[in-house]
């Protein structure tokens, strides 16, 4: 029964183990993911277009998705 239950909990150690792994490998993987950018002048599409755009390229917002590398090459928001 003790064999049983160290067994047990050996297991769930390990169980632990791979979910803090996890996280940790998520949290770096979303840390470097530094293409995030949400610092651009936006301005509303107007019309019955009830999004934003970015008011310099005029690229809509869920187009850009948050991304450097979503607005237009011209943009000096763009970055690849
Ligand atoms: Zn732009």
């Amino acid at each position: 029964m003790s064999t049983h239950n160290s067994t047990n909990s050996l297991r769930l150690e390990g169980i632990y183990r791979n979910q803090m792994e996890n996280a940790y490998k998520f949290a770096a993987i979303m840390m470097r993911n530094d293409d995030f950018y949400d610092n651009f002048p936006k301005e509303p599409i107007g019309g019955n277009n009830p999004y934003w755009r970015c008011s310099e390229c005029k690229k809509s917002v869920p187009s850009i998705n948050y991304r450097r590398s979503g607005h237009y090459q011209h943009c000096s928001h763009y970055s690849k």
